[in-house]
């Protein structure tokens, strides 16, 4: 069983900015076993890792991020072999560990052999709660039919297609989906920026077919996490007992006041739409000029209600949407979430201890106590002082992902 030992460590937890200063952190095997011990009591051999002057927080989860995607082009899902989409993936995986990201909610497309494979030691990824294949209505947003009839989706045995309609069809879609081993159920109940042919101020999904799917969700003990800008596809979430919504674009005050009082979490991932800005659409991308300039606007108005969310109270879990951008941006999202009105330690929050709640993993993940699983992330500079420390990966000097040292930069 290997042990590390990271003395003279600042810990920043997420409950509160207050640092415990100059802590001891003993870890054995994959568990935190003790913080504040004293070298001297220890026995047994153990690598010692100096925490002068840096910063030990847990290991980030982000709720929303596709480990398989790379940008969803549709014309290299037409042309890669399937298993180059599974082993392109390992850098995926390896980026994101780099930024300091433990764990994932994966919002569609990584499936039970992934998370197997990471259970197993096999592959080097973060933790890995699946949805598997978002469900989605004909001609939705994640409906991979091109004008030409051809159908992009990717398939293979094991992975159910996400098309599907009607109370019946969605009922069977979501028991296919728990059957194909989902943590969660995902569906898009609006279409997408970025889709070509559905336009994100429209629901989908209409209100038998959300309940029914939540009602099947709920006999299975599982939560239904939505992709939804829509404000009219938000309001039709909540009727039915969504409890994540992702996105968000266009909710209004009232809609946010609903949300708060139900306590549903609000994802907003603000980073992926900025980036696309910032940095510019895939050169493969045919609709790149028109995208942008509806890009442009929905950040803005973005911006505008989900600072009014945040002041209705509303949850929010921090999701970066990295598989649309590039992997390995996720800590980015913090910034913007300050930017919105969070006081550093809440974004932080938002990225840690409320990511492992959602999925009730809260008394092994999220946090820096003794007897949690020991994934934790050691920074150069206090992120409370200047969140954006967090987004560049050269900050992230070592991660532990499980008790093992998976990144170790000199601090
Ligand atoms: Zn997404």
């Amino acid at each position: 069983m290997s042990s590390l030992f990271i003395k003279n460590v600042n810990i920043l937890n997420p409950f509160s900015d207050e640092i415990l200063d100059e802590r001891n952190v003993f870890i054995k095997g994959n568990k935190i076993e003790s913080v504040g011990v004293n070298e001297t009591t220890l026995v047994g051999s153990y690598k010692v890792i100096d925490g002068q002057d840096a910063f030990l927080l847990p290991g980030f989860i982000d709720s929303h991020a596709h480990i398989m995607a790379n940008g969803f082009h549709k014309a290299e899902t037409m042309k890669n072999p399937l298993a180059l989409h599974f082993y392109r993936a390992l850098d995926n995986m390896k980026a994101t560990l780099n930024a300091g990201v433990t764990s994932i909610r994966d919002c569609g497309l990584a499936d039970i052999g992934v998370k197997m494979a990471q259970e197993r030691g096999m592959l080097r990824s973060p933790r890995l709660n699946i949805s598997v294949q978002p469900l989605s209505i004909t001609g939705g947003h994640f409906d991979f039919h091109l004008n030409s009839g051809f159908d992009m989706e990717i398939r293979y045995p094991g992975f159910p297609s996400g098309v599907c309609d009607g109370v019946e069809g969605v009922l069977k879609k979501t028991r296919q989906v728990i059957r194909a081993q989902a943590d969660f159920i995902k569906i898009m109940a609006s279409g997408g920026v970025l889709s070509a042919y559905s336009s994100p101020e429209n629901p989908q999904f209409n209100s038998k077919e959300l309940a029914a799917i939540v009602n099947e969700a709920k006999a299975n003990d599982l939560n239904v996490v939505a992709h939804c800008h829509s404000l009219k596809g938000m309001n039709n979430c909540i009727k039915a007992g969504v409890k994540s919504i992702e996105h968000g674009t266009f909710i209004d005050r009232k809609t946010a006041q609903a949300i708060a009082k139900k306590r549903i979490y609000l994802t907003p991932t603000l980073v992926v739409h900025h980036t696309l800005i910032e940095e510019g659409f895939p050169s493969w991308d045919n609709f790149a000029k028109e995208r942008l300039k509806k890009l442009e606007e929905v950040v803005k108005i973005q911006k505008e209600n989900i600072s009014i969310a945040y002041e209705e109270g509303v949850r929010f879990l921090m999701g970066s949407d990295c598989g649309v951008i590039d992997h390995g941006r996720n800590l980015g999202e913090l910034k913007y979430l300050v930017d919105i009105g969070m006081e550093p330690i809440e974004a932080i929050e938002a990225g840690t201890i409320r990511g492992a709640r959602f999925f009730k993993q809260d008394d092994r993940l999220g946090s820096i106590e003794e007897g949690k699983l020991a994934d934790l992330i050691m920074v150069k500079g206090n992120p409370v002082d200047d969140i954006s420390i967090l987004a560049d990966n050269d900050n992230i000097k070592k991660v532990v992902l499980d008790g093992k040292l998976v990144k170790d930069k000199l601090i």
